[in-house]
Order: structure tokens, then C-alpha cells, then sequence
């Protein structure tokens, strides 16, 4: 059954469910100005992300008890990664050849984005995904990386010019209807929670 309207359905930012009607759903933002809708069940990982739940004012009083006892994995996956490690040191990148470059700058996009969060969040739901990323044809050097589990995925669109580098581009429950030219699993998710293309000289 699918609705016409885009916004007439609601689904669970981080399990990607679509919500019954008249299910309630939790608001909340990951960067703070946008708000997300998720499902009961997911929202204790939204809290552990750091998510904003709405009307919950910021101040770091308020804080739950939780968000300061984090493992030491969880602050690794953390909600608000500062400056995420790049993914490959100097000397290793000036050992790779353009197009794994390429591959390596779209993933250091990728993993300072707020998407990043999205992407662990489901992970830690659903977890690990098969991953790739895959440059479009053209003169400019757009990346699209998939992210894919069993009963969703997400793709987003890596553009390094672009003002905003890293955008949704689409997601869908059903693997299948991903174009074959994104399923060639060429990256993952390491267990920090940052997307790392497989280059096998690394
Ligand atoms: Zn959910």
C-alpha cells in the first residue's frame, strides 16, 4: 500500500517503520532545528544519540543521568562527533590512486555529517549494513553512498563543492529496489560508527 502524499505517511526516522495511524510518535531533532518523528521502540536510541527531544529544553542540568555515564563505545558512536578521525592518514592518502581518493573524501564528508548519526542509529536497530559508495559519471565528482539492510536503506548524495556536501537522496524499505549499480559492497561501517571505504592498500 503506498500514499500518494509524502506527507500524509510517517515513519520512524531511526527504524525507518511507517507509523500506524494514530500511533504515537516521539518528536525529535538530531541537529537541533529539524524535528523527527520516532516510534516508541526507538526511543531510547534517540535519546542515546543525543537526539533533542522536542519541547525538552538544552541546558546540560537536564541532562539524563545516561548521557553522562556513555560506555566508551557509545561516545565512540557518539552524538556529536567533533571532528571525526579522517579515514585515512596523510601518508597513507598520498599512496592512492584518484579514484580511491575520491572514495576516501566522500566518506570523510559522509562521517562529519549529522547523517552519520541517522546511519548509527539503525545500525545499532537493525545492525551492520552493506555499504558503497559510487561515483556518478560526469565532470563533477558527485558520490552516491548506499546504506542497506534487510528491510530498509538509505542513500545519500556526497557533492564536495556543495555548500551542504551530504544530502538525503532517497530511502526505501525493500534492498531489492536498489539499482544494481549501488549493491557492488565496497565499504563499511567500522565499529566507531564511521563509514570506511574497503581500498585494499589501506
Ligand atoms: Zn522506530
Amino acid at each position: 500500500m503506498r500514499v500518494t502524499k509524502a506527507n500524509v505517511t510517517r515513519a520512524c526516522a531511526i527504524c525507518e517503520r511507517t507509523l500506524l495511524m494514530g500511533e504515537h510518535a516521539y518528536r525529535f531533532s538530531p541537529d537541533g532545528s529539524d524535528y523527527v518523528d520516532v516510534c516508541p521502540l526507538c526511543q531510547e536510541v534517540a535519546l542515546e544519540y543525543g537526539w533533542v527531544r522536542e519541547g525538552i529544553p538544552v541546558t546540560p542540568a537536564l541532562q539524563p543521568p545516561l548521557r553522562r555515564k556513555r560506555s566508551l563505545l557509545a561516545s565512540l558512536l557518539g552524538a556529536r562527533p567533533a571532528e571525526p578521525e579522517p579515514v585515512v592518514s596523510e601518508p597513507i592518502l598520498r599512496r592512492l590512486g584518484d579514484d580511491e581518493i575520491a572514495l576516501v573524501e566522500a566518506a570523510d564528508l559522509f562521517n562529519a555529517s549529522q547523517f552519520r548519526r541517522t546511519v548509527t542509529g539503525v545500525a545499532k536497530a537493525l545492525g551492520e549494513p552493506r555499504v558503497s559508495i559510487v561515483p556518478l559519471s560526469g565532470v563533477n565528482s558527485e558520490m552516491v553512498v548506499t546504506f542497506a539492510w534487510d528491510i530498509s536503506w538509505y542513500q545519500y548524495r556526497v557533492q564536495p563543492e556543495a555548500a551542504q556536501p551530504v544530502r538525503l537522496e532517497e530511502r526505501g524499505h525493500d534492498i531489492g529496489d536498489l539499482d544494481e549499480g549501488f549493491t557492488d559492497w565496497n565499504a563499511q561501517l567500522d565499529a566507531t560508527g564511521r563509514l570506511m571505504p574497503e581500498i585494499e592498500r589501506l
